[in-house]
């Protein structure tokens, strides 16, 4: 059974890019995430792996720079897009935008 947002929410992966700009521009600090091989794997091709997680070191790199992100997706087209809340305490959690990192 298809849930809420497959049947409601189209991502057009051709364009992540922009969806990942507009999010910047909105404020909202963007990383590029591993995505969903089509054979189902992640794309970092480490064996056991859980997708989507992300192709930064660590959630500090997430940034509004519009240079920064078009420079990620030019060297990862297909990357998904996590977005990166800093809490009141200052601890930092990854938000996976639901069906931007593949199948
Ligand atoms: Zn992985």
């Amino acid at each position: 059974m298809a849930t809420y947002l497959e049947r409601h929410v189209a991502i057009d992966r051709s364009r992540l890019l922009d969806y990942a700009l507009s999010y910047a521009r909105h404020g909202w600090r963007v990383v590029p995430l591993y995505e969903r091989l089509p054979d189902g794997r992640c794309a970092c091709e480490r064996p056991s792996c859980s997708v989507p997680h992300p192709r930064v070191p660590t959630l500090a790199c997430a940034t509004t720079d519009e240079e920064e992100i078009r420079r990620w997706w030019r060297l990862a087209p297909r990357a998904g897009i996590g977005v990166v809340i800093t809490g009141r305490d200052g601890s930092e959690t990854l938000l996976p935008i639901p069906g931007t990192s593949g199948p």
